[in-house]
């Protein structure tokens, strides 16, 4: 008697289907099929998530997240409040897309996920109120952002905060609320927005008219930063302009998968800044630059705006790669510092501008550069994931915190506002006299030191800036 042929064995991971078949919300923001069938699963992006290193487990890594998305959009996955979370697990750090051998896009594939869920969610009736709210109703609005503030300076001001800290209360604060109250720091006294003249001149010769695309965030929090970025850009021949118009760059409603939201905030500072005329448009905050750059991915299709949003991101430059790309005055006076640099993702991965400011904090007579141990990895604030996954996060703080131990530096500087709360919370919660600045203050402060030599173009950055149109 002959025995049945044997049966393969069914594959324990299932391989899916091809480019040819047609997947679930591949067109608008949804995720790029092509773009997930791209992933070999060879693992390399495992090494670089935090994710991943901090749960390890498959569904909290890059390779993972992909096979969740393929499976949805091929049917062998519905949509559940379990998968929505794991969408909303990932940082959007982007550190895989660095790595990725195939040019995957992770992080912008769970962003088109999470576009698709949140179109297919019917939110409760607090939880649509409060996103409601913050997303579009104060957000887009910088006087109510900037009136949204004002408790908070009072509770500073009359010294609630010291008694709340010293008092142990924070404990008794539910968890978002400690969260956020633990993140925040010293306010200034006014937003930035309502004292910077619109225009700054130069003090010398004019070479360029710079937009300066002020984040809601620097403005109401580091508007000591962002002030040091105008100073270094009046150094630099530079006229500065700034719109009070301007509005919120669209990075929130993103990592939301609010895309309609981000497309009207786009127009808007188009329409503000296309009036301007400027030769650059510039950022020092990493999350405004990659989202500004983004329009005109997000408005392609749009038949009034494609064209103007090309011309509008071709001139986004974030802060530290518009000075390496124009002839500099050799910064003067000595800032004797021992200085850690910590790469922003969104500056790092996202933009691809690694290098520009080391390069500028080198020119810095006296600083000494330190050396961070994998200063590129995210430092877990990731917009609001340090308080809507505070546990995870704080893990995640934690590896970065003991890079920057070790690193010895007395100060730590970076170029997002995000990551410049995290790393002062980090820094707070362990009790360290570690400073935390903008790249931008510690330049500034040493232009204040004297007047220098111009020096040419820098070298060694990717990203090169045009020879420019000089206005005069
Ligand atoms: S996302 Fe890229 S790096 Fe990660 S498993 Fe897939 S192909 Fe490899
Ligand atoms: S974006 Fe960051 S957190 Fe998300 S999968 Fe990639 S490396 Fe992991």
């Amino acid at each position: 008697m002959s025995l049945p042929p044997e049966q393969p064995p069914e594959p324990r991971i299932p391989l899916g289907h091809g480019a040819t078949f047609a997947p679930r919300f591949a067109s608008g923001d949804g995720p790029d099929y092509d773009n997930v069938l791209a992933c070999i699963r060879c693992g390399l992006c495992l090494s670089v998530c935090p994710t991943y290193a901090t749960d390890g487990v498959e569904v909290q890594s890059p390779r993972g997240r992909v096979a969740l998305i393929r499976a949805w959009q091929e049917g062998r996955l519905e949509l559940s409040p379990n998968l929505r979370d794991h969408m909303y697990h990932c940082l959007d750090c982007r550190a895989c897309q660095t790595i990725c051998p195939t040019g995957v896009r992770v992080g912008e594939l769970v962003l088109g996920a999470r576009a698709v869920a949140e179109s297919q969610r019917r939110r409760g009736a607090v939880a649509g109120a409060l996103a409601g709210f913050s997303l579009r109703w104060l957000l887009p609005h910088p006087d109510r952002l900037e009136a949204s503030l004002v408790p908070l300076r009072l509770y500073q001001r009359l010294g609630l905060q010291r008694l709340v800290r010293g008092s142990g209360a924070l404990r008794l604060l539910p968890g978002p609320l400690a969260e956020m109250e633990g993140l925040l720091p010293q306010l200034p006294g006014r937003p930035l927005r309502q004292e910077l003249p619109e225009v700054v001149p130069t003090s010398g010769v004019r070479r360029y008219r710079v937009g300066f695309f002020l984040g809601c965030v620097m403005t109401l929090v580091f508007a000591r930063s962002s002030r040091a970025t105008v100073d270094v850009l009046t150094a630099n021949a530079c006229e500065v302009v700034t719109p009070k118009e301007q509005v919120c760059c669209g990075a929130p409603h993103t990592e939301e998968g609010e895309f309609e939201e981000v497309r009207a905030l786009a127009r808007r500072n188009i329409d503000v800044f296309e009036s301007l005329g400027v030769d650059y448009i510039v950022a020092d905050c990493a999350a405004c630059g990659a989202q500004t750059k983004e329009y005109a991915h997000l408005l392609c299709d749009d038949p009034a705006y494609a064209e103007r949003a090309r011309a509008f991101s071709a001139k986004v430059r974030d802060i530290s790669e518009f000075l390496v790309g124009i002839p500099l005055r050799r910064p003067l006076g000595a800032v004797p510092r021992q200085v850690a640099y910590h790469m922003p993702c969104h500056l790092a991965h996202a933009q691809k501008v690694r290098e520009a400011p080391r390069q500028l904090l080198r020119l810095v007579p006296g600083l000494q550069l330190m050396k961070l141990n994998e200063d590129d990895w995210c430092c877990g604030s990731a917009g609001i994931y340090n308080i809507s996954h505070a546990g995870r996060a704080d893990k995640i703080l934690a590896r970065k915190m003991d890079n920057l131990r070790e690193s010895r530096a007395d100060t730590v500087v970076t170029g997002n506002p995000g990551c410049l709360l995290q790393l002062q919370a980090g820094v707070r919660g362990r009790g360290w006299a570690t400073d935390v600045r903008h790249p931008m203050e510690l330049l500034a402060e040493s232009y204040r030191g004297g007047a220098g030599e111009q020096l040419p173009p820098l070298d060694g950055e990717k990203v090169r800036i045009d020879s420019g149109s000089p206005t005069d």
